[in-house]
Order: structure tokens, then sequence, then C-alpha cells
């Protein structure tokens, strides 16, 4: 027989959903259509208040507990099978003070509401490059975009944070409340407690940016990146680059007889005038001699949702990150030897060159798994509607990154892009110093480590 939790769904101002009720199976099901487990019970939580009854109501069932932020975890940290799932979907204002140059938004807003909250008043953060995406778990983790270069990552912009603790007591974190839990919040994950509002610094943004695009042919991918590389070795302030190995969307910038084309976009956002993208353009398209090219200017939130169609709900995704120092030709060949193997045209390789902002935090300021002095996130992904297809890939994706292994910077990686998680890369992933003082602030707000759905840090 199905428990019902009455109790809960009478504590709870929110919604409880348990297996048969209409709604529980658009609840349970996330962003990676690969993940497909059945929640005993998911509580759509409204506030601290519903947070701290659905902990207790965990903590008296010995129930496993998982957050859902966005939904857009790799691995499905936030569906536990057979456990409480804790819904943050309902907590998604967003709220901005232009005066102040503050926004204070819910823990389980998506990137979409944020950015378009801010931009009513030409004000931005810096967060991912998929508006779909929840700001909860991209920004626990770092949280890297196309603003990264300018003003660092998210985790750089974070002012404070709400966070209900395991016990359901509800406390501030901030640079002067709660330091160590602060410092904990920005790069440690949802490890420590959840997040019910953010409050981030916002920066003036657009908003009209330009987007320079040029392509090349999969068969010169290494010329390509390879270029990539010498022109973005330095690049001027306000612009951002990217390399995308990718096949041609059938976006109405790509000329016709060249949609679903395999090859190397290097693509280049101006934050700056025309005329600043302009030149920054000049010497790339000429060292390169793209096959096309689309140089447009466009709304910053138009920016922000230009990838969302290659990431769509529901489809299959397995993600691998590394980082590099240097893209050196050995790393070239690996790659130009591996693209086409690739199965479906929505997987691809995809390596934002950092340095700016992001370099000029320090290591230790913020519990970032990752050095700042890395200058390369590459991130691997394997993507398909079909199963066959994507398992294909899942092994591309797998044996692309043991091939790059040698080159990359130490056996860690992003968090925010593992498909998944083991204990020895998560220490190398932060080092063991900030593995330590994570783990002693973890055994400080989460003795019972409830919170382990997650890159989890064991409790000292
Ligand atoms: C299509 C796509 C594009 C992406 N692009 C980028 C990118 O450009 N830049 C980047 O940095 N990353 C990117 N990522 C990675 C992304 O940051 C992670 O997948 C992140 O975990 C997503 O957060 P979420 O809240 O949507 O996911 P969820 O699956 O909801 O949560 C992921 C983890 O965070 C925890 N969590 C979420 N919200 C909270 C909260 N409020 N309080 C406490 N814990 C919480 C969850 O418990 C879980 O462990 C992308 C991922 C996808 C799928």
């Amino acid at each position: 027989m199905i428990d019902t939790f009455d109790a809960l769904r009478a504590a709870l101002a929110g919604t409880v959903l348990v297996p048969g009720d209409p709604d529980y199976d658009g609840a349970r099901l996330i962003w990676n259509g690969a993940i497909d487990r059945y929640p005993a019970v998911v509580a759509r939580c409204t506030s601290p208040a519903d947070l701290a009854e659905a902990l207790a109501c965990a903590r008296e069932r010995g129930l496993d507990v998982a957050v859902r932020g966005g939904g857009h975890g790799y691995w499905g940290a936030a569906v536990p099978e057979n456990g409480l799932m804790i819904d943050l979907s309902p907590l998604d204002s967003v709220v901005v003070d232009p005066g102040a140059r503050r926004a204070r938004v819910g823990g389980g807003a998506t990137l979409a509401r944020l950015d378009a909250a801010c931009q009513e008043h030409g004000l931005a953060v810096p967060a991912g490059t998929v508006s779909h995406t929840g700001v909860g778990g991209l920004t626990l983790g770092g949280g890297f975009g196309w603003l990264t270069p300018l003003h660092g990552l998210s985790i750089d912009n974070l002012e404070s944070a709400e966070v209900v603790l395991a016990d359901g007591s509800c406390v501030r974190a901030s640079a002067d409340e709660h330091p160590d839990l602060f410092w904990a919040l920005r790069g440690g994950g949802g490890n420590f407690g959840v997040v019910t509002e953010f409050e981030f610094r916002l920066h003036p943004v657009g908003p009209i940016v330009h987007l320079g695009l040029m392509f090349v042919e999969q068969d010169r991918a290494a010329h390509a990146i390879r270029t990539a590389r010498e022109a973005f070795r330095s690049v001027p302030p306000g612009i951002s680059p990217g390399i995308a190995c990718i096949s041609a969307p059938p976006a109405p910038f790509v000329p016709e007889q060249h949609h679903s084309a395999p090859g190397v976009a290097l693509m280049i956002v101006g934050f700056g005038t025309a005329q600043e993208h302009a030149a920054a353009l000049a010497p790339v398209r000429d060292a390169l001699g793209p096959l096309f090219e689309a140089v447009l200017p466009l709304p910053y939130v138009a920016l922000q949702q230009m990838l969302d169609e290659g990431s769509f709900w529901g489809v299959r995704s397995y993600t691998k990150g590394l980082y590099l120092d240097e893209l050196p030709d050995a790393a070239v060949d690996v790659l130009a030897e591996r693209l086409p193997g690739r199965a479906s045209p929505l997987s691809q390789v995809l390596i934002f060159p950092f340095g700016g902002a992001f370099a000029r935090v320090a290591d230790e300021d913020t519990a970032f798994g990752g050095s700042r002095s890395m200058r390369y996130l590459v991130a691997i992904e394997g993507t398909s509607p079909d199963p066959g297809t994507y398992d294909h890939d899942r092994r591309w994706v797998r044996d692309t990154w043991d091939a790059l292994r040698p080159v990359a910077t130490g056996p860690g990686g992003y968090v925010n892009l593992m498909a998944e998680v083991d204990d020895r890369t998560l220490r190398a992933t932060y080092g063991s110093g900030k593995y330590e003082r994570l783990a002693r602030i973890k055994a400080q707000y989460d003795p019972a480590n409830v919170f382990r759905a997650n890159a989890n840090i064991k409790p000292a």
C-alpha cells in the first residue's frame, strides 16, 4: 500500500506528492532523461518552515533526503530512490534592488528568471550558458558562464545566503555571519544545508551584447583549436571566448547547406561596443579562414538562451569535465582524432578559456574545487534522446576523457560537470587542505550527513 504521508501534507504549505498523484511523474523527472527514479515522496517546499517540516519527516522515518534546485545535476542527485525529494521549484522569486545592485534569488529559481529580472535594470551576475539550469546547484558548485572572464564565477559575486540546516534551523551566511559556512557554500555544493535564498552582487551588462561565431569543418578541427589557443591567449577586456566542437545547429544564422555539419565553432562574445568586438574578431577570422560566420548584436537574455535548444529537457546526457593549464598539441590531436567518433549531433566538447576576473580571486578565498590558475575548462558531453546513441556516446565521453587525462591539471575536475562522483576524485578536485576544511565545516553543520546526495564531503 502506498504511504500517503498525510501528516506531512497537513504540515506543509506546499504540495506533497506520492506515487499515483497526478503531478508525481512531472515532479520526479528531471532534465536528464537517463535518470528514472521513484522517490517515496516529493515535498514541494515554499518556505524555510516547510523545509524544517520535510527534514523532520525524513528524520523520523529514516528516509534519504535529496534536494532539487533546477533539476540539472548530471547524475540525478536531486532524485532519491524511495527517499524524500525536496523540490525547491516554488522558491523561484528574484527580487532586484537596482540602486544597491543586488538580487535576492530563491533557491529553486532558474537562470532564465534570474537573467530576465536583472536585465530589466540593465544588470546581470555571472551564471551558466543554458537558461533552464538551476541557480541553486550551479552556484553552490561555482557557476561559470560568458561573464566569468569579466566578473568571475557566480560564487565570486555571492554576498550572502539564507540556509536551512539539517536540524531545520535557519541561518544567514555571509562574510560576517557563519563565515566558515559562507566559505564552504562557495564551491562545496549542497553539502551544508538547503539554500532558500542567494543574494548576489550585480554588474551593468547589455542589454545588447555582440556574438561572433566562426565555424570550421571537422577535418580542420586541429587548425581551429590551435588558432583559438593563440587568439585567446590574451583577450581584450570585455571579450569572452569559447570553443565549441559541435554540429552546426539549424539556427537562422547558419547557412542551410551547413545545418548539422560537424565542426568547430569559435565563439567570441563582446560586452563592449560593436567596434571593440569587430576588432577582436578580425585577427581570428584572418587566421582561421572560417567556412561561415555569424556576427550579430543580440540581447543578453538571448545570448543566455542561445544553447537551450541543444540541451532540451528529457534528453539523455552524460558529461565529464577536466581542467587544463595549457592546450598543448597533444590535447589538440586527441580532440581532432576523437571528434568524428561521436554518434549524436548533440554530443559535443566545449572548451572555455578562463583567466581575467576568474584568476584574480585567490584559491583560498572560496571553496571552489579547482585552482584559479587553471586556464581551460573542458566539458565532454554525450547527449541524445535515443538510448542506443546515448550508450555509444557515453562510452565516447569516457574514452575521450581518458585520452585527455595525461595532459589535464590533476585528477579532479569541476564538481558540477561530474557524471559520476567518487571520493578519490573529489579529494583531488578540492586538494587535501580544502577538502579537510570542508569536512570540518560539514561536521559542524551536518554531522549526520543528511545532505549526502551530492558530491559528498564526509563529515570530519
Ligand atoms: C544543460 C546544462 C548546461 C549547463 N551549463 C553550465 C554552465 O554553463 N556553467 C556551469 O557552471 N555549470 C553548467 N552546468 C552544470 C550545472 O551547474 C550543474 O548541473 C548543477 O548541478 C545544476 O544545478 P540545478 O540546481 O539545476 O540541479 P539539481 O539537480 O537540482 O541540483 C544539483 C545539486 O545541487 C544541490 N542543490 C541545488 N539547489 C540547491 C539549493 N538551493 N540548496 C542546496 N542544495 C542545492 C542538489 O541537492 C544537488 O546535489 C550545466 C548543466 C546542464 C545540464
